[in-house]
C-alpha cells in the first residue's frame, strides 16, 4: 500500500534530524529513511564538542553565536525528554602547543569578534591551575560555553521525540528513487511505495553517490577516535582541544579522537589511527595516557566541501529536490541552525545564506 508525505529527508544523522525537526514544527508531514541505523554514519562518533573556536588556531567559526544557539535550544529541549544525559555544558580549554599555536590564537582571541564571556585568553599559570599536567606553551583560550555531547544517544532521543511528534521512521531502508510529475515515488524492497512532494537528500558523505548529486565537489575525510580507560583518573568536567581533543566520560575513561584522512582504503578503525591519537593527544595530557588502555574504537567519514562550509538548497534541475550536507567537522555546531534555513527557504522562500548555497557552485 502507498503512504503519501509532503518530505521524505534522506539520512537520519544530524543534518536528517534537524531538517526533519523543523519540517515537523511547521506542520509538514515527513518520513525519514536510511538505509542502516539512525547515527550510523559520521553522527556515530560517540563523543563530539560544540566548539565556537575551531581549527588549529581557534578561529571564531561562522556565525558562531546563531549555531551555538539553535544546536544548545535543541538539546535541551531534547533532553526534557529523556532521562539519559546527552551533554553537558563543560567548557572547552585549549592549550598551545607551540610558540606558533599560541600567537595564532591568541591573534584569534584579540581580534575575532567574540560576544562577551565566550573567549578568554589564560596565561601558562593560569592553564596550569586547571591542570598542570597539560602541556602548554605560553598560555591558551579558555570557552565556557563549549559544550560536550553524547551524539548517539542524542540522535536517538531525538529520533524519538520526532516520532511521538509524528514523523515516520524507516531505518534499514533498501529503496529506489522515481520522479513523478513534479512529485517522487520510493519504492522499497519490503514495505510498498511512498508518494512524497519533495525530498531532502542528507546522506552525508554517500549524498553523492547518488545520480541526482554527482556533481557535488564533496570530499570525503575519514575520522577515528578511541575510549581508553585510565584506573587513576578521576572525571574532568571540561574538555579539552589541542592537535585533537580529550573528553572525560565519567571516572577513569575519556574519548580522544579524531584523524583527518584525507586517503584511505576502508572505513573501519585501525592501529595506524590508534597511534596518531595516542602520539598526538599523548604529547597533550601525558599522564592521562600513561596507563590508559584501549576499550573501544570507531571510525567514521565526514563530508566536506572545498570552502569548508556545508552546501544546502535546491536541484538545479528538479523540482522540489533539496540537499543538506557538507557539514565536514562541524555538523553539531552548524546542523540545527543550518535545517532551520533549509527549512525557511523551502517552506517561506527565504533566501539561504550565500556562502553555504548549493548556488555557489
Ligand atoms: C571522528 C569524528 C569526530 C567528529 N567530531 C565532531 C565534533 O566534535 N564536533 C562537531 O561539530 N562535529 C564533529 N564531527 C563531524 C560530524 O560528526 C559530522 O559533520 C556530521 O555527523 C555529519 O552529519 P550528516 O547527517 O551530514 O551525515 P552522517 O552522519 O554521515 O549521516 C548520513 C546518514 O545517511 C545514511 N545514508 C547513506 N546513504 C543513504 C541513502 N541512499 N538513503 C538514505 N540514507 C542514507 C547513512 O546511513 C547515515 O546514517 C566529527 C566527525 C567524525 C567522523
Amino acid at each position: 500500500m502507498s503512504k503519501t508525505f509532503d518530505f521524505c529527508v534522506l539520512g537520519a544523522g544530524l543534518a536528517g534530524l534537524s531538517i526533519s525537526k523543523h519540517l515537523i514544527d511547521s506542520g509538514a508531514s515527513v518520513c525519514l529513511i536510511d538505509t542502516s541505523e539512525i547515527a550510523s554514519g559520521a553522527s556515530g562518533t560517540p563523543l563530539g564538542l560544540v566548539n565556537p573556536a575551531t581549527g588549529r588556531w581557534g578561529t571564531k567559526s561562522w556565525r558562531a553565536e546563531k549555531c551555538h544557539q539553535a544546536v544548545y535550544e535543541d538539546l535541551k529541549e531534547i533532553q526534557e525528554h529523556t532521562p539519559v544525559r546527552l551533554f553537558d555544558k563543560t567548557g572547552i580549554l585549549r592549550p598551545a602547543q607551540d610558540e606558533k599555536m599560541a600567537e595564532r590564537m591568541h591573534d584569534n582571541y584579540e581580534k575575532n569578534d567574540w560576544p562577551e564571556d565566550w573567549c578568554h585568553w589564560l596565561d601558562k599559570k593560569e592553564v596550569h591551575d586547571i591542570n598542570p599536567e597539560l602541556h602548554c606553551v605560553e598560555g591558551g583560550m579558555w570557552l565556557p560555553h563549549g559544550l560536550t555531547v553524547n551524539v548517539p544517544t542524542y540522535l536517538k532521543s531525538k529520533a524519538d521525540f520526532l516520532n511521538k511528534q509524528g514523523l515516520e521512521i524507516r531505518i534499514n531502508a533498501d529503496y529506489s528513487i522515481h520522479e513523478k510529475g513534479t512529485g517522487f515515488r520510493l519504492n522499497f524492497s519490503d514495505h510498498g511505495t511512498i508518494e512524497t512532494n519533495s525530498v531532502v537528500f542528507a546522506a552525508g558523505s554517500y549524498t553523492a553517490d547518488s545520480e541526482y548529486w554527482n556533481f557535488l565537489p564533496l570530499h570525503a575525510i575519514k575520522g577515528q577516535v578511541a575510549v581508553f580507560e585510565s584506573p587513576k583518573t578521576r572525571k574532568f568536567d571540561y574538555s579539552i582541544s589541542a592537535l585533537g581533543y580529550i573528553a572525560s566520560i565519567s571516572d577513569h575513561r575519556f574519548v580522544a579522537g579524531s584523524t583527518y584522512e584525507h586517503h584511505f582504503d576502508d572505513i573501519e578503525p585501525d592501529i595506524e589511527g590508534l597511534e596518531y591519537l595516542t602520539d598526538r593527544l599523548g604529547g597533550v595530557y601525558p599522564s592521562l595516557f600513561k596507563e590508559a588502555k584501549l576499550v573501544d574504537q570507531w571510525a567514521g567519514v565526514r563530508a566536506s566541501m572545498p570552502n569548508k562550509k556545508p552546501v544546502l538548497g535546491s536541484h538545479p534541475e528538479i523540482e522540489n529536490m533539496f540537499v543538506f550536507t557538507g557539514l565536514g567537522s562541524k555538523g553539531l555546531l552548524y546542523s540545527v541552525y543550518l535545517g532551520k534555513s533549509l527549512t525557511d527557504y523551502i517552506i517561506r522562500g527565504s533566501a539561504i545564506p550565500k556562502e553555504v548555497s548549493v548556488n555557489r557552485l
